[in-house]
């Protein structure tokens, strides 16, 4: 496996890839790596002949109160798995390199940064939307992998790479849970043993709006009363939001007469958690991804 740390580095090295003949495939994350980002490698390797995985903790898509200095950092763990998992290139910009003293340009997206995670996170998908770009436009690849578990910003994501005209492919790939359905994050490692018992009930209210879903329910109201009934009764879950959007624009919906966005947000204890899941009301179906 390759390194680079440079744009420099990155750019001779992915025109390698690419002179012989190679498609590249790109997995952007904050490091810190488990089995869903593991699962978006595997789906590059899928999708492309080889894959570029970068590791960058973005501080301006952190606000001023969060935890971009507490956030788990294993830079050497991070390079083992990548290696394990056949990655060609990582890459590991610098601060300095990513944000120049004189840094004054920012991505903007307004439409679906707006709802979920954009009302209670300012600043948020301006920062995500930045620094994609802008690893985008150092890479240079043929497609770029993001996950289902941030599945507004995957939206967001797809939005600007079409209405810049990026020339890049997006997949989404699939939640990863661990065995107990809890949706793989970097921050559950800020969770102890109970705090992982009432994270659980996200995934559990989840699973019973899909449940009610499957019985023919299409009602929002209804749907989400299940759901709030059941995040309500947990202890030590503090719910930021509930809300079924349709998929698209991620615009209020009603009925789930089309494909909708089920998106929950919560802190429990010192982590803030999200997790998805999605309702197609056209086929009656629970998707894997928007
Ligand atoms: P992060 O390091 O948290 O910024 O995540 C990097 C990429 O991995 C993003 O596209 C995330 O959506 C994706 N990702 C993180 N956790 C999961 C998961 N449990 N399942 C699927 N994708 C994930």
């Amino acid at each position: 496996m390759q390194r680079a740390q440079t744009i420099p580095e990155i750019r001779a090295a992915v025109k390698d890839l690419k002179a012989a003949g190679k498609r590249v495939a790109f997995v952007p994350t904050m490091g810190s790596l488990h089995a869903g980002h593991l699962s978006l490698v595997e789906k590059a390797r899928e999708s492309a002949d080889a894959v570029v995985v970068s590791v960058y903790v973005n501080p301006t898509q952190f606000g001023p109160d969060e935890d971009f200095d507490e956030y788990p950092r294993q830079l050497e763990a991070d390079a083992k798995l990548c290696e394990e998992a056949g990655v060609a290139v990582l890459y590991t910009p610098r601060d300095d390199s990513m944000y120049p003293p004189g840094f004054s340009t920012f991505v903007q997206e307004e439409l679906l940064s707006a709802p979920l995670c954009g009302r209670g996170r300012a600043g948020h998908f301006r920062g995500v939307c930045t620094v994609v770009t802008k690893l985008l436009n150092q890479v240079g690849p043929d497609l770029a992998i993001f996950g289902q578990k941030d599945a507004q910003q995957a939206r967001v994501i797809q939005q600007i790479v079409r209405d810049l005209d990026l020339p890049v492919e997006v997949l989404l790939a699939p939640i990863s849970r661990d065995p107990d359905g809890l949706a793989r994050s970097s921050r559950n490692q800020y969770l102890d043993a109970s705090q992982r018992e009432s994270a659980l009930t996200l995934r559990q209210a989840l699973a019973a709006i899909e449940a009610s879903f499957a019985k023919g329910e299409r009602s929002t109201d209804a749907l989400l009363s299940i759901g709030k009934g059941i995040l309500k009764k947990a202890e030590g879950v503090q719910l930021e939001y509930l809300e079924i959007l349709e998929a698209k624009l991620l615009q209020p919906l009603h009925r789930v007469d089309r494909v909708a966005l089920v998106a929950v947000a919560a802190e429990v204890g010192p982590a803030r958690l999200i997790d998805n899941t999605v309702l197609d009301g056209v086929s009656g179906e629970i998707r894997a991804t928007l």
